[in-house]
């Protein structure tokens, strides 16, 4: 079973106006069908690695043979990146976290308003194309961080709760060289819901 580009919880328009629909449709149907595409090519041959699931596959990409493993931590690492992206946002969201994770920033980061900023500046300082991430570390802790190009938290053994893509091809039709728009914009998206059941989960 090849690793499937995953269906939109919700409509290409639906994140409106923070996110538009044009880069919505041509980053899923576009960008993210390109790296599933070529994760696929790179798994074919290794059976072993087409039955795992694609983030256990970038979870262990120290053991993946070496002959494929660039284009694996690129297309594997796009293909579940995007996947995760899609899933921790959602139309009528944003605000402020309650509950456990809610709990857990003003623990880690004094309060939601500083989490805010250090994220946003995890965003707008990663140069080139890249990630910033709220993860939970090896040490149950949260951190925010960054990675360039499709690197995954999960190579480096932390559990991803909220991700944003700082990649041009996320915002430039809309927002063109204002990126700090962009990241201001995603905080209306942030399904905060899902990102406290993968917390828990
Ligand atoms: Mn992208």
């Amino acid at each position: 079973m090849p690793y499937q580009l995953p269906q939109l919880k919700y409509a290409y328009d639906a994140l409106e106006p923070y996110i538009d629909a044009k880069t919505m449709e041509t980053h899923h149907g576009k960008h993210h069908k390109a790296y599933v595409d070529k994760f696929n090519a790179a798994l074919e041959g290794h059976p072993d690695l087409q039955a795992q699931k694609g983030e256990h596959v970038i979870a262990s990409i120290d053991k993946v043979p070496e002959s494929i493993r660039s284009a694996v931590r690129n297309n594997g690492g796009g293909a579940v990146n995007h996947a995760f992206f899609w899933d921790v946002m959602a139309p009528n969201a944003g605000g402020e976290p309650a509950g456990r994770i809610g709990e857990a920033i003003r623990k880690e980061f004094g309060s939601f308003g500083a989490f805010r900023e250090k994220f946003s500046d995890a965003a707008a300082t990663q140069f080139g194309s890249g990630w910033a991430w709220l993860v939970v570390g090896k040490d149950g802790r949260l951190e925010v961080m960054k990675t360039s190009n499709q690197d995954s938290p999960l190579s480096l053994g932390k559990k991803p709760l909220l991700a944003l893509d700082v990649w041009e091809h996320a915002y430039y039709l809309k927002y063109q060289n204002r990126r700090p728009e962009y990241i201001e914009a995603f905080y209306h998206v942030i399904d905060w819901g899902r990102v406290e059941e993968i917390f828990s989960s």
